[in-house]
């Protein structure tokens, strides 16, 4: 694995890709305006980037990895931006979830340079971030999908091209809709049970097995003490935040209105986790404790 790679972007989810990348062979340079983050890529094996103008002098490809479309903008675009730093041969990878508009934004102004450019959002959470099993859903020319493949290979288990720029992210958000909603189903039909005397591990068990079983049932269940290794057995901490849940529902909404389309339940889904992160405590809490919004103090 000759070709040089910068990665911007360390966080949860960026520290560990850029180190499965490394650890693939990869001459990767990393870069993070975090010094804590940056110094724990340099410890797996990164080089250690001053700037990311200066980390992506004569790479072949750059991987970001950040938290907003503004930051991914702010990244590439404009005089400073690193779409003016990069050669035409390089490749662009943005892995971050942002809007389809902001994606087709930046894949446009680098195709302008004769760069080619592929949004790529993940799926897969922080776990498989680490583990290297990550899905990518990719939005571009499937030339320049097919030039990200092998890298997008050393950080997940499964890459679909989902068709033109601002695809992966269209369908990204299309599937964090979907979960929010079953999510927020199976807390609501859980509860139900438990008030009317069920005991949630046997009505889990009995919904698995009928036309009510489903990914939230099954493999992240949101009840407490009804499964193991899930934020739910422990007090709602790490996983996937109710705040980069409410993110992925306003822009599921922004492209809903963008199309005219009626998403009903996913209005309904965006208010119902609006109004449990109503506190910067419940933010920061895994997606899963919307099953607090439905529980009873006890006795009542
Ligand atoms: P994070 O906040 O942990 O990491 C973002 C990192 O980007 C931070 O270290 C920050 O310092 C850095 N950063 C911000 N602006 C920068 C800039 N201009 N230059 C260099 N570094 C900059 O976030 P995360 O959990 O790693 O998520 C990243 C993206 O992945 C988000 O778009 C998120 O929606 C998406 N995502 C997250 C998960 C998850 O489970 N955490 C799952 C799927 C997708």
């Amino acid at each position: 694995n000759m070709e040089k790679i910068a990665f911007i972007g360390l966080g949860n989810m960026g520290g560990p890709m850029a180190a499965n990348l490394a650890r693939a062979g990869y001459d990767v340079t990393a870069f993070d305006l975090s010094e804590t983050a940056l110094a724990q890529a340099v410890a797996n094996g990164c080089a250690r980037g001053e700037s990311a103008q200066q980390s992506v002098q004569g790479v072949d490809v750059v991987i970001s990895m950040l938290p907003s479309g503004d930051a991914v903008k702010g990244l590439y675009l404009g005089a400073r931006g690193l779409l003016q730093a990069l050669s035409e041969n390089a490749l662009v990878i943005d892995c971050s979830t942002i809007s389809a508009v902001d994606a087709r934004q930046l894949i446009a102004a680098a195709s302008e340079r004769g760069i080619r450019a592929v949004d790529a959002p993940v799926s897969g959470g922080t776990a498989a971030a680490a583990a290297g099993t990550l899905s990518f859903m990719c939005g571009g020319d499937a030339g320049a999908v097919d030039a990200a493949r092998p890298f997008l290979q050393a950080m997940g288990a499964s890459i679909f091209h989902a068709g033109p720029a601002g695809s992966g992210q269209v369908a990204k958000i299309c599937n964090n809709m979907l979960l929010a909603i079953h999510m927020i189903g199976t807390a609501e039909a859980l509860q139900l049970g438990v008030d009317n005397g069920l005991d949630p591990t046997v009505l889990s068990d009995i919904m698995k097995a009928s036309s009510g079983g489903n990914w939230s049932l099954e493999k992240y269940n949101p009840y407490p003490g009804v499964m193991d290794g899930v934020p739910a057995s422990s007090g709602y901490a790490g996983g996937f935040a109710v705040a980069l849940m409410l993110k992925d529902l306003g822009l599921a909404m922004d492209t809903a209105a963008g199309s005219a389309s009626s998403t009903p339940l996913g209005a309904l889904a965006k208010n119902l986790y609006q109004l449990h992160g109503g506190s910067d405590e419940n933010r920061r809490l895994d997606f899963s404790s919307i099953q607090n919004l439905f529980r009873r103090p006890a006795g009542e």
